[in-house]
């Protein structure tokens, strides 16, 4: 209730009371101007009621709303890192086997995604460098895999 809706209003003539019925007339102007806002819940769609920035129906609502969205974001997110973290794993088993050169075909069968990098460059002599993390690696033309740590740049660079 407004404090305006506890004032007594009285009549001279017949010293009616006219606090209720003052109080229906705020309750109604709030209930058309509510009706009028046209705002809807973004999680549940009903219609939302009072301030104007309000965005959801309450806190249960704003709760929902944001966590379905991070576990909407996280789905989104998660194939990526899998892939990624796959290749990272793939490669670091070539390079803990003491092996530097690997067959793209080989790469290919242990389910290496060529498209999962986490860099990529251009050098000057055309070749395409590609980088998973810490580990880059780049194709020559006999269709061999050359890896290597990025801290340890192969020497004829
Ligand atoms: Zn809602």
């Amino acid at each position: 209730m407004t404090p305006l809706a506890v004032h007594l209003f009285l009549c001279y003539n017949c010293l009616h009371n006219f606090e209720i019925k003052f109080f229906i007339i705020v309750q109604h102007k709030t209930f058309f101007m509510k009706l009028s806002n046209n705002r809807f819940c973004l999680n549940c769609g009903l219609p939302v009621y009072g301030r104007a920035d309000k965005k959801y129906c309450d806190d249960h609502c704003r709760n929902d709303f944001h966590n379905n969205r991070a576990v909407h974001n996280s789905r989104l997110t998660r194939l990526t890192h899998k892939k990624l973290r796959r290749n990272y794993e793939i490669l670091s088993g070539v390079m803990q086997a003491g092996v530097s050169e690997i067959p793209k075909d080989e790469l290919l069968v242990y389910g290496f995604q060529i498209k999962s990098v986490t860099e990529s460059e251009l050098r000057e002599d055309g070749t395409m460098i590609y980088g998973i993390y810490d580990i880059h690696y780049f194709e020559k033309p006999n269709r061999l895999i050359e890896v290597y740590r990025k801290s340890d740049v192969p020497s004829y660079w």
